[in-house]
């Protein structure tokens, strides 16, 4: 007899879905989408249906329960997880693992599902005797149905007279599963769209058309910084919900775009329109009811940063990707996907639109706009007319400044705060000193886990390893010699703080980084007071250069703009002209023009000149020459075969052997093994094999023998298949 055959993708490191019995109690239930616990080996593990056929059930072990009530994720989503998997090399159980929040794909039992009592008043006509009794259903009445939470808030001790009134008719009582989001609590202004420039229409105009068509079409936004890309969004996914389709707008990180949110919530929320943001900030139970709330289908909008391209949404009509170029797209470890590149793919499989949006679009994006494999929607000028700030260079061989700023970017700072308006110094180096150094025998401090140095924080008198949280007190005399000449070298964020304090000292200064922002609400406290004109001087990181719209904001100062040019990566250059156009970007967004002054030891580097002169394509066009030489993307694929473990040795030989055996192909170019710039991290050493492919296919070859042979890579040496690498450290 035939029966129920479930192929079920376990959430372990197993190459291929596995199959299993499903019982006829259970068959109902079973279905695309549906979370089980299966029998593995002597364990059991969680796992997500496929799909469901008639089959020879012999042998298989049956399901062994179904832990949800409803599917977590649509089965047309099925068929993207598996382009996923194929495409990264990873298990399709563990994609759909990482794509789900943890809470979600939990391994306990079922996740608990928070409930709450909701009262209401009834159909029933009159009033209560009890003064209490009628002031509490007069309120009821007018709310309509209320959370008992609430209702503890507005009543003390209310238990007896609600309970009374239940019991008299008034009121009903009922359960409902909560929802709670602190993000979407908090009021937001009110919105007046403005009417779009001349290029925005022109844009929305093509995407309108490609949404009307219902077939997939992908398009570059490319808008200047203060061009107004956000507007586009907001039309084009108004667009997509009248047309009855369901957007989902990618963030680099959910955390600090309070003020896109917003906007959104502003835009949308007072029709009534539901938007769901997946942050960091939710707790698990927060997490869950958002996911099934969307998963439901309750939700139009989802936002979200990277592992939202995973969002169980029905009827998806467009996707859009802010500041496309961004890093924080690609997931650095396990799955290591790229949701930009999946916003692709999943709006191809879904027959919708994906916008990519960005002042800086990523080498790749531009090369596809240029090649007419996805449309090319230009903003060339800021909103209003705003110009876009004049940018000069200093150059340091001549200023030779003592501390950290030159003479002419001090005297900047002067004049904009005599002018009472508002300044951004980017410094991209966070804590006080990269490094302390022994002036006697020049001894520096290293974390014993890793291979770097630890950076000084004079605040909490700390050296700290940014990269396994290693921290120690930094000592008062050398241990190497003796020696009471221990000192910080160089500077970081807060040393500048500091600096930038005692030059102004009546200035209000503030810092932001990942230190000062650590604790929840710290970033949108700081956004808030630099919107409010509660701050002149601003020092930070590049997080200062996301996305912020502070009109106040007149100067832009670079401290050392040769920073992301001295990275080991061929990226380097194209990373330090979209950090530098993003924080020139800030400057010069209200009513007043801006100013921006880059500090330089190397003035004529083309990164910087292309910055100079806002001119991304002159940028592109010397950039891209590099990359075809090379076979850098767009000309060339790459994937890095990162080999770790605790043993230096079985590490290297691991890499060799896998190398050795590797058959020779004329497509693939195999780099290595060689170490990791970071060589060792977090007590492993780190060994690299870089492979190189003119075309896609030969390389995904390539892979097929790689996923062979890795068999043979023993279990203390830990193989990762990075494609598509970003960060090659
Ligand atoms: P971008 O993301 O391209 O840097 P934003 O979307 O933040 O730019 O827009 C910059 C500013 O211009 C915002 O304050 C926005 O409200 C304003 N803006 C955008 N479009 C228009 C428009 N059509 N008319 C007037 N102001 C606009
Ligand atoms: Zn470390």
């Amino acid at each position: 007899m035939p029966s129920r055959i479930a192929s079920v993708a376990v959430a372990a490191p197993l190459e291929t879905p596995l199959s299993y019995l499903v019982p006829p109690e259970l068959e109902e239930k079973v279905t695309p989408g549906m979370r089980l616990r299966v029998p593995l080996g002597r364990r059991s593990a969680v796992g997500f249906v496929l799909e469901t056929a008639e089959g020879n059930g012999e042998g298989l072990k049956p399901v062994a329960a179904v832990l949800d009530d409803v599917p977590l994720f649509p089965a047309s989503l099925i068929p993207f997880f598996r382009r996923a998997s194929a495409y990264y090399r990873h298990p399709v159980g563990e994609v759909i693992r990482s794509a789900l929040p943890a809470s979600v794909a939990s391994d306990k039992s079922r996740v608990r599902t928070l409930t709450e009592k909701i009262y209401e008043a009834s159909q029933q006509s009159g009033e209560p005797s009890g003064a209490k009794q009628k002031e509490m259903l007069a309120w009821l009445r007018e709310r309509g149905a209320t959370p008992l939470g609430e209702i503890n808030r507005r009543f003390a001790a209310p238990h007896a007279v609600l309970a009374r009134l239940c019991e008299l008719g008034y009121v009903c009582e009922t359960m409902r599963e909560r929802r709670r989001d602190p993000f979407l609590d908090r009021p937001v202004a009110p919105d007046t769209p403005p009417e779009p420039t001349e290029e925005q229409a022109e844009a929305l105009r093509t995407i309108s058309q490609a949404l009307g068509a219902q077939v997939y079409a992908s398009f570059l936004l490319h808008g200047v910084t203060g061009s107004g890309k956000t507007e586009v969004y907001l039309r084009a996914i108004a667009d997509a919900l009248r047309a009855e389709k369901r957007a989902l707008l990618l963030v680099p990180e959910i955390a600090l775009t309070p003020q896109l949110v917003g906007r959104f919530r502003a835009r949308f929320e007072k029709s009534g329109t539901r938007i769901a943001v997946l942050h960091s900030g939710l707790s698990d139970g927060e997490r869950y009811d958002a996911w099934r709330s969307i998963a439901r289908g309750e939700v139009s909008i989802v936002i979200g940063a990277r592992s939202a391209i995973f969002a169980p949404l029905c009827d998806v009509g467009i996707i859009v990707v802010d500041e496309e170029h961004e890093g924080s797209y690609k997931q650095g470890e396990g799955f290591r996907y790229n949701a930009r590149d999946l916003a692709l793919l999943r709006g191809q499989m879904a027959g919708a639109v994906v916008l990519l949006g960005s002042a800086t679009p990523g080498l790749t994006t531009y090369y596809r706009a240029q090649e007419n494999l996805s449309g090319y929607l230009p903003l060339t000028v800021r909103a209003l007319d705003r110009p876009l700030p004049s940018v000069e260079l200093i150059d340091l061989r001549n200023e030779r400044p003592e501390g950290s700023l030159s003479s002419s970017l001090c005297a900047a700072l002067q004049q904009n705060l005599e002018r009472g308006e508002q300044s951004l110094l980017l410094l991209n180096r966070r804590g006080f000193a990269p490094y302390l150094i022994c002036g006697d025998c020049g001894r520096t401090f290293r974390c014993p886990n890793c291979e770097i140095t630890l950076t000084y924080y004079q605040g909490r008198r700390r050296m700290l390893c940014h990269y396994c949280d290693y921290a120690e007190t930094p000592p008062e005399v050398c241990p190497g010699c003796g020696g009471d000449d221990v000192r910080p070298e160089g500077s970081g964020t807060e040393r500048l703080e500091d600096e930038v304090g005692s030059l102004f000292p009546g200035a209000r200064i503030a810092r932001m980084d990942r230190d000062s922002t650590a604790r929840k609400g710290a970033h949108e406290a700081l956004v808030a007071r630099m919107s409010a004109g509660e701050i002149d001087i601003l020092v930070g990181t590049q997080m200062i250069a996301k996305g912020h719209d502070f009109p106040g904001v007149t100067l832009v100062g670079v401290v050392n703009a040769d920073q992301a040019l001295n990275l080991p990566d061929f990226r380097s250059a194209e990373r330090a002209f979209t950090l530098l156009t993003q924080v020139a970007g800030r400057a010069g967004r209200g009513q007043n023009p801006g100013r921006v002054l880059f500090q330089t030891w190397s003035p004529e580097h083309y990164a910087l000149q292309a910055a100079v002169g806002h001119d991304y394509r002159g940028f592109y066009a010397q950039e891209v020459q590099m990359r075809r030489e090379l076979g850098y993307p767009p000309f060339g694929f790459l994937v890095n075969l990162v080999f770790s473990g605790v043993d230096a040795a079985k590490v290297g030989r691991a890499a060799s052997q896998l190398v050795g055996s590797l058959p020779a192909d004329p497509e693939v170019e195999v780099l290595g093994p060689a170490p990791c710039p970071l060589a060792r991290l977090r007590g492993k050493t780190r060994v690299q094999v870089l492979l190189k492919g003119r075309r896609r296919p030969p390389l995904h070859r390539f892979l097929d023998q790689v996923d062979t042979l890795r068999r043979c890579v023993p279990k203390a040496v830990a193989l990762a298949v990075d494609v598509d690498p970003i960060e090659m450290l």
